[in-house]
């Protein structure tokens, strides 16, 4: 089947290529390295907005742990605030300062939490799906059907240690597209395309996903979650 002038995700005829993920999580490195898949115009324009949150979001999550996470809050990230300050000033009336402690609660100090709404929610599901059905097809040169049920499951220090997720990271074949800022990690059940992905962004795993024919979710789920 060719998909080449399909967009991957209305199926609409594709006039534009989209970056996965957005190209401005990007800094220094020629567009031919990085993932693009066809889509269309409106498509391209409607993953935008969540696209600047869900970047945002990230960014001033792990600017403390990553050189090129603060680099694009002190550059680009600060400008585009400065673009749209309604964005910049809901999440930073979210941020909060708490104490934080060690595992063996040791007090090290305030840390900043962002309080999370349900809204920032559907806007980071929405662009890890669209992130995953990018990935789906620059693997596997198929478009993820519809009907297909798409997991998402954030990684917090708890699911981490659930998934035993070092185990699970070293059974997939893993794509970095910048050491320092994206890589993707899949495996698929053979002779079909469900799968499991790992997306690392900053050389952090933040989204463990299935994609998985919806009748067979169930089984598949069990296997994996023993
Ligand atoms: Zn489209």
């Amino acid at each position: 089947m060719k998909n080449i002038n399909i967009c991957i995700f209305c199926k609409r005829t594709a006039d534009t290529r989209e970056h996965i993920p957005a190209k401005q999580f990007f800094k220094g490195v020629s567009d031919k390295n990085l993932i693009t898949v066809p889509s269309c115009d409106s498509c391209n324009k409607g993953f935008q907005k969540d696209e600047d949150f869900f970047r945002q979001f990230w960014v001033s999550m792990l600017m403390d742990r990553s050189k090129v996470a603060k680099q694009l809050m002190d550059g680009e990230i600060t400008r585009s605030i400065k673009r749209t300050p309604a964005l910049g000033y809901q999440m930073f009336s979210q941020m909060q300062l708490i104490d934080a402690y060690t595992k063996s609660g040791i007090y090290v100090g305030k840390k900043t939490m962002y309080c999370i709404s349900d809204i920032d929610k559907k806007r980071i599901s929405s662009v890890v799906t669209k992130i995953i059905k990018g990935l789906f097809f620059n693997e596997f040169k198929q478009i993820l059907q519809e009907d297909w049920e798409i997991k998402i499951i954030w990684i917090t220090p708890q699911t981490e240690k659930n998934l035993k997720l070092v185990e699970l990271a070293k059974t997939l074949k893993w794509k970095v597209i910048k050491e320092d800022t994206f890589a993707y990690g899949v495996n698929y059940v053979p002779n079909t395309f469900q799968s499991i992905w790992i997306i690392d962004f900053f050389r952090t795993p933040l989204f463990y996903i299935l994609a998985l024919e919806k009748q067979e979710t169930k089984e598949i789920k069990k296997s994996y979650f023993k």
